[in-house]
């Protein structure tokens, strides 16, 4: 650790900008109901373990119910709507979303465990960005290369993980009511919140009834929506296991489908890359959002010529990243997920050391409440070991060294997964030749982790199929 010989003050971000109530229900046809049951479940702040709220679980009568709202709203309302006054209704989303940024950052990070300057600084922001861009699109969809007048599938159901509650639900939603169709959405079961204030929002905004409904629960709520013979599309972005169920589940129906799944990133690191940043790429590749993220840098292929400095210059990094209270603006590394994640890196992490890996962390106090993981590197790991082949989901990064550029590139697709890369050389030739070999939905170069609305983004391979983002996010919630 670098010595200094001062401290940082704590700097929290206040969290009485919220209004938490104690309940929540499910937001079908424009208003908060109970399920029909009265089931519900708690969510929690992974950082210290408090419970936040209780937030009803949707059944299959209830996912029912919010499909034949979706229909209604679709036929009646937002598929004839002309799509310049659908844009409007996209438009003062977005512009609501950054009105009450402050509050769905700080809502983000007490359900999700993120740093604060995150949730502020990217997820909200990006959000946003997503209805503005595809607000711009709703009066263009003519243009869009789709055909002279592309038609809506009608109603979407959309499944979406826990790591980005909210920019996940805008990637969902904007492109799905940009076309025209309606939704219903199940956000993940450990952080429901986020789109639950932005049911509030939807309401504020006086989005027709219907439009977008959204039924809060767990993997069972998912299914009954994938099972729901009225839904069109069924878009979801998870786990590789439970996306190949929901294909398994859709053989055989019309129902249009896109999976964003899982990764293991190769991040590459020539011998003539710029140090400094090339560390600074690694260090958001990996340790953004505490490696909860579907195209993490998770395995960095470094040349061999450059292992020692670009080590050395990595872990004097990572002594400088603090660990600890999502709230606090000066928070680089937040808390896991849940428990379960939790379990799920350590179990992975250990099967490094047992097979023979080298383990390195960071000196890092820990809070005692909550689940925490320090930053972990892993040196001397082999393209057999686990750590190299399995989504770890967390901030553990496996470094593998290559000597010549096809080395590299046979070491970065030998993985099941092919949703994103990175290059980090001084070389533009070299950046383009490898672009071309990588088999990944995106290759970033000299940087990592860039979202832009109006860039594709997907995968290969297990990675899944579909692309979100830009014009191509248009297909996919088109007939065509
Ligand atoms: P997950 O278990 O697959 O869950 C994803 C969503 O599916 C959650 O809302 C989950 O509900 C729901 N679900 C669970 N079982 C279901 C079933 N049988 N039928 C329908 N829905 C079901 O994934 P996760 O562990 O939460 O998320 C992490 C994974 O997502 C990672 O593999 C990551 O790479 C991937 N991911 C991919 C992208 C991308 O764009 N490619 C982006 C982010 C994350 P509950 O949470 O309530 O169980
Ligand atoms: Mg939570």
């Amino acid at each position: 650790m670098t010595a200094t010989n001062w401290q940082y003050a704590p700097a929290p971000e206040s969290r009485d900008i919220v209004d938490l109530r104690s309940e929540y229900g499910l937001f079908i046809d424009g208003e908060f109901v109970e399920a029909q049951g009265g089931a519900t479940f708690k969510t929690v702040n992974p950082a210290t373990e408090e419970v936040l709220a209780a937030v009803s679980e949707a059944g299959a009568e209830d996912v029912d119910r919010a499909v034949a709202a979706a229909r209604r709203a679709q036929t009646d309302v937002w598929g004839p709507m002309p799509g310049a006054e659908r844009a409007k209704y996209l438009y003062r989303l977005a512009r609501v979303i950054q009105e009450r940024a402050r509050e769905l950052a700080v809502v983000e990070t007490l359900d999700n465990g993120k740093p604060i300057k995150e949730s502020r600084d990217v997820d909200v922001p990006t959000a946003a960005a997503h209805f503005f861009s595809y607000a711009g699109w709703a009066d263009k969809l003519s243009h869009a290369g789709y055909g002279a007048d592309p038609r809506p599938l009608g109603v979407a159901g959309q499944i979406i993980p826990w790591n980005f509650p909210l920019l996940m639900a805008a990637w969902k939603l904007a492109p799905a009511l940009a076309t025209g169709n309606t939704c219903v959405l199940k956000p993940a079961e450990t952080t429901p919140l986020s789109a639950l204030l932005l049911a509030e929002i939807l309401q504020q905004i006086d989005l027709p009834p219907g439009v977008v409904n959204i039924v809060t629960g767990a993997g069972a709520t998912g299914q009954a929506l994938v099972d729901h013979a009225g839904v069109d599309k069924v878009a979801f972005t998870g786990s590789t296991s439970v996306g190949k169920q929901i294909q398994r589940a859709l053989a055989g129906r019309p129902t249009r489908l896109t999976l964003e799944l899982g990764g293991k990133a190769a991040n590459i690191v020539f011998d003539d890359a710029p140090l400094d940043q090339a560390v600074e790429g690694i260090v958001n590749g990996i340790f953004f959002n505490q490696g909860h993220v579907c195209c993490a840098g998770s395995r960095l292929l470094v040349q061999e010529s450059v292992l020692e400095p670009v080590m050395g210059h990595l872990k004097r990094r990572l002594g400088t990243l603090r660990v600890g209270d999502p709230l606090d603006k000066n928070t680089d590394l937040g808390a896991i997920n849940s428990a379960e994640q939790l379990a799920r890196i350590t179990e992975l992490t250990d099967s490094g050391v047992d097979q023979g890996a080298q383990r390195w962390q960071p000196e890092c106090q820990l809070p005692d409440r909550g689940y925490w993981f320090a930053p972990t590197v892993f040196t001397g790991v082999s393209q057999s070991h686990r750590i190299a082949r399995e989504e770890i989901f967390g901030p553990v990064l496996s470094v593998l060294t290559f000597r010549t550029p096809d080395e590299a590139v046979t070491k970065a697709n030998n993985t099941p997964y092919g949703l994103s890369a990175g290059v980090w050389t001084d070389k533009g030739s070299r950046i383009l030749w490898m672009a071309e070999r990588l088999r990944a939905g995106v290759v970033w170069a000299n940087t990592f982790n860039r979202f832009d609305p109006t860039s594709p983004f997907g995968g290969y391979k297990e990675s899944g199929f579909g692309r979100e983002g830009g014009r191509h996010g248009l297909g996919p919630y088109l007939a065509v």
